[in-house]
């Protein structure tokens, strides 16, 4: 079985406590884009933990995890998130940790570009989370990255890194009047954390292909939404990767294989980091009061996330391009202190009132055309089946399953492994 756990809106939809939930079935998961610019949080009887590059099967010790060729990796964060989780008694090795030799290294020089470009972007920026993805990615297809398998050898990847930092010394000089960079000093860094990962590094599409002719449960766990995918997401307040589930075989070497099942992880209310339009925004009190309720803060950067109501529009285009089978809902009970609940139920965009979801400018100019739900006023935290949720509550599921055309097989309200329901 492969299956997909993706976010259908803006990120941040509580992926990682679905994957730890569900990885329990599992016996390999794989991250296949983006780098530690993810922050998935899960809680569990062994603590809270912020994974930013590690999938999240890894605080189940009888699982192995992947970091695919489609990832970026800061080996440095790597160490660090790393050691964090083995202090808190997690086993990290080579037996429950594979990273592809076709990853690419993202290195100090990336994230120094990263600060750069949006420092000179100033009102401008994307809201970049600064970990350096953009330039790194931007190399990967300039042809001018290392990948993680270069560090196999290290005289051919010195050779590389030289070459390399002649072109990222111009850019730094060039465009934003930097000193030219040194080489001893990246090799030296190369030398600290890249090339002490090599044990881990290997061939992660043939593993994965053994792995799956032997029978295997293989989950894929993407980082961000449908929304921020770099081809179908809102562009340029995208991420430099795809976020979709359809890059999941491609993101980890099997490309030849389909998934077997998509899992969509949907927000019920909304949220959006970073700069770009976010047609349902709520601003004020109303704002203030969504963001407390659900602690809406980045779990790596603790910036105050951007709320509104439910987006239609949104999440269906999300749904869709994402290919979900299956939705779990997230989050319901923060919206329990409402009486009433606003969902934008579609756009206004020159005056022409539409349930698609549009592409460029028209983005810009869609005004949120709301609709008013009853809410349940109640605590949902002792609902075990969809027998014991309110009315208003069990209404407000299944007007979003018509609306995104997609069931909704999961209700979570707490972020504990437990605390989610099933609807059957
Ligand atoms: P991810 O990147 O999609 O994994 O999402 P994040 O981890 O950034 O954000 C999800 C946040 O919501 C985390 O703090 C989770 O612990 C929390 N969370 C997940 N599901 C629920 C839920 O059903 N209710 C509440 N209150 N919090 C949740």
């Amino acid at each position: 079985m492969l299956t997909a756990i993706v976010g259908i809106n803006w990120g941040d939809e509580g992926k990682g406590r679905f994957v730890d939930l569900l990885s329990a079935d599992y016996d390999i998961v794989c991250r296949y884009q983006g780098g530690n610019n993810a922050g998935h949080t899960v809680i569990n009887s062994r603590g809270k933990f912020i994974l930013n590059l590690l999938p999240s099967g890894i605080l189940r010790p009888d699982v192995v995890n992947v970091m695919g060729n489609g990832m970026v990796i800061d080996a440095e964060h790597l160490w660090g998130e790393m050691g964090r989780l083995r202090a808190a008694g997690v086993e990290i090795g080579p037996q429950n940790l594979k990273i592809s030799d076709r990853a690419i290294l993202c290195m100090p020089c990336h994230k120094q570009q990263d600060i750069l470009e949006e420092e000179r972007l100033a009102d401008r920026a994307y809201g970049s989370t600064r970990s350096g993805i953009a330039p790194v990615y931007g190399d990967k297809y300039m042809k001018k990255a290392l990948r993680m398998g270069d560090l196999l050898n290290p005289g051919y990847c010195r050779k590389r890194l030289e070459s390399l930092m002649e072109f990222k010394s111009l850019v730094a000089q060039g465009v934003y009047h930097r000193e030219a960079l040194s080489v001893e000093e990246m090799w030296g860094w190369v030398e600290q954390f890249a090339l002490p990962l090599t044990e881990y590094i290997c061939d992660t599409g043939r593993y994965l292909e053994e792995q799956i002719e032997e029978g295997k449960d293989v989950m894929f766990e993407a980082q961000l939404g449908a929304l921020r995918d770099i081809d179908f997401g809102i562009y340029p307040y995208t991420s430099s990767s795809n976020t979709i589930a359809a890059y999941a075989p491609i993101g980890t070497g099997i490309p030849g294989r389909r998934l077997d099942c998509t899992v969509g992880i949907m927000k019920a209310y909304s949220t959006c980091v970073g700069e770009g339009p976010f047609t349902c925004e709520l601003f004020g009190d109303k704002a203030e009061e969504l963001r407390e309720a659900g602690g809406e803060y980045g779990a790596k950067t603790g910036r105050p996330r951007r709320v509104g109501p439910f987006d239609v529009p949104a999440s269906r285009y999300g749904v869709r391009m994402q290919g979900a089978d299956m939705l779990a809902l997230t989050k319901m009970d923060v919206l329990s202190y409402l009486k009433e609940i606003p969902v934008c139920a579609g756009y206004s965009i020159d005056g022409k009132v539409t349930g698609e979801f549009p592409v460029g400018d028209a983005l810009n100019r869609a005004k949120p055309v709301w609709e008013t739900l009853p809410g349940w006023h109640c605590d949902l935290s002792g609902c075990k089946s969809p027998a014991d949720l309110p009315k208003a509550a069990l209404d407000y599921i299944l007007y979003l399953e018509k609306q995104v055309g997609c069931p909704i097989r999961y209700v979570s309200f707490g972020p504990e492994r437990e605390q989610y329901l099933e609807m059957k």
